[in-house]
């Protein structure tokens, strides 16, 4: 399918960003319709159509590109471009290789392998097993002396079942693209500074990233940086948040017991989860458009003529902010006490690291939007206000050091947005790879700069020590 048939709307994080202060200038030429507009879900058609034509334009009639009073070098810039293109066929095979090979949360064995490898051919020195966790590894290249340390991430598990269903063999190769068209301009033009590329594990309900950073892994980084494949219109890219979300098991100890020859000596655990579930069902009405509570009931040994003393409730509860999820848990706790008290169960809680929802840093998501819009003469998609989203464990990492997490549209099918089938289908697709390169240089770019600009580099601390806009 080409891509500018692509239908849906954003499922993952194609919100609308709240920019303290404008972005930097943009030389735009006439022939820009969609500058400044605000395209919604909704408003697929008319933008693929006028995309269309643009994209297909000639590099010469590309809009020229300001550095809006930034001195930026334009050789550098073209050397990450032309690096990036001439990985195209082996980033293409890597991509392949990993999405051939789903691998699980903490399971990225393969995945490592195949990109620790790669890093390796290409001069970075490699840290295989990185800071005692299995799968995880850093890929890091100084040039010159001093200089600041630009970080970037390269997810790797896929989904139980339905394998690459949320593109990580893409957000793999973007992170390997970028690091290596960025450390490449570095040598060829004598530039200082640090490339680190760390491979994170378990993205998918395991925050690794979380773990990483904990054992310090992002420390010193002057900024993070990674792209993640969603569906959306053609060409575009967002540069919105994600929900917060904190995980939780509620399991549900009760006793076995015959269930016709003597029901009343048994405490039922099934029937624990179930109150809970009907509660948590009801309380969904009662929280707000942007919030999420959801989960399943699972159990053991269960059989039609045993009263089951064992059932558990895996759930996540999920809001537009880490506090706002601080205040709806108590709530969801209370539909679990309540099928506690129902069943004279007893009720334990294990609880999983919580994601904080993504700090877009203000000045490197104008910097991105700048090259994005200017440079590459793609659309921004914004959506509305409210937050209608997956999570990530990058939210953690953009609230320790000044990050960027753009979603970028690949070609999708109907009701085929992240964790469906048809979504791992999208993500081996020649289209969405060719998309990949495009977000991998918007963000080397924006790096880029970070490393060789040190009044934007001031600017990105500045608006990450002020925090995340309300
Ligand atoms: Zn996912
Ligand atoms: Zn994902």
């Amino acid at each position: 399918m080409p891509e500018d048939s692509v239908p849906g709307c954003f499922a993952f994080a194609f919100l609308r960003l709240r920019r303290r202060r404008p972005a930097a200038p943009v030389a735009l030429s006439t022939s820009h319709p969609h500058s400044h507009t605000d395209t919604g879900c909704c408003d697929f058609s008319l933008l693929a159509s006028h995309e269309h034509a643009r994209v297909e334009k000639d590099d010469a009639a590309l809009p020229e590109y300001s550095c809006g009073g930034y001195a930026f070098d334009e050789a550098a810039t073209k050397t990450v471009e032309e690096t990036i293109e001439a990985l195209d066929g082996e980033l293409r095979e890597l991509s392949l290789k990993i999405h051939d090979h789903p691998e699980l949360a903490f399971q990225e064995k393969y995945a490592h392998d195949a990109l620790t490898s790669f890093m390796e051919s290409h001069a970075f020195t490699v840290t295989r097993h990185y800071l005692g966790y299995d799968t995880a590894w850093l890929a890091t290249l100084q040039v010159g002396s001093g200089g600041r340390i630009l970080g970037f991430n390269s997810e790797m598990d896929a989904l139980p079942g339905i394998g690459h269903a949320c593109g990580h063999n893409l957000i793999a190769i973007g992170g390997v693209a970028a690091a290596i068209g960025v450390a490449t301009a570095l040598k060829k033009h004598n530039l200082s500074g640090t490339v680190s590329l760390i491979g994170t594990p378990a993205e998918e309900g395991g925050g690794g990233k979380i773990l990483l950073l904990n054992k310090g892994a992002y420390k010193d980084f002057a900024a993070c940086l990674m792209i993640h494949p969603v569906p959306g219109p053609a060409h575009s890219t967002g540069l919105g948040s994600s929900l917060a979300v904190q995980r939780i098991e509620a399991e549900f100890a009760g006793h076995t017991a015959h269930a016709s020859a003597a029901p009343w000596e048994g405490r039922n655990a099934l029937d624990a989860a179930f109150v809970s579930y009907t509660a948590l069902s009801a309380l969904r009405q009662q929280v707000k458009p942007t919030h999420r509570i959801h989960g399943i009931v699972s159990g053991r040994d269960w059989a039609a003529n045993i009263i089951p003393d064992y059932a558990k409730l895996s759930y996540g509860i999920r809001a537009p902010t880490h506090n706002e999820v601080g205040a709806l848990e108590p709530r969801v706790k209370a539909c679990f006490e309540a099928g506690a008290h129902a069943t004279n169960t007893k009720l334990t809680y294990t609880a999983s690291l919580a994601m904080y929802d993504l700090f877009q840093n203000g000045a490197l998501s104008s910097e991105y939007r700048r090259t994005w819009e200017g440079r590459f003469g793609r659309p921004i998609a914004t959506g509305p206000a409210g937050s209608l989203g997956g999570s990530t464990d990058f939210g953690n990492i953009s609230y320790a050091v000044p990050g960027l997490h753009p979603a970028y549209a690949i070609p999708t099918v109907e009701n085929g947005g992240n964790h469906t089938r048809s979504f791992a289908d999208a993500a081996a697709t020649p289209e969405a790879h060719t998309a990949t390169l495009y977000a991998a240089k918007g963000i080397a770019l924006t790096g880029l700069r970070v490393l060789l600009d040190k009044e934007f580099a001031d600017k990105v601390m500045e608006d990450f020590k002020a925090g995340k806009p309300q």
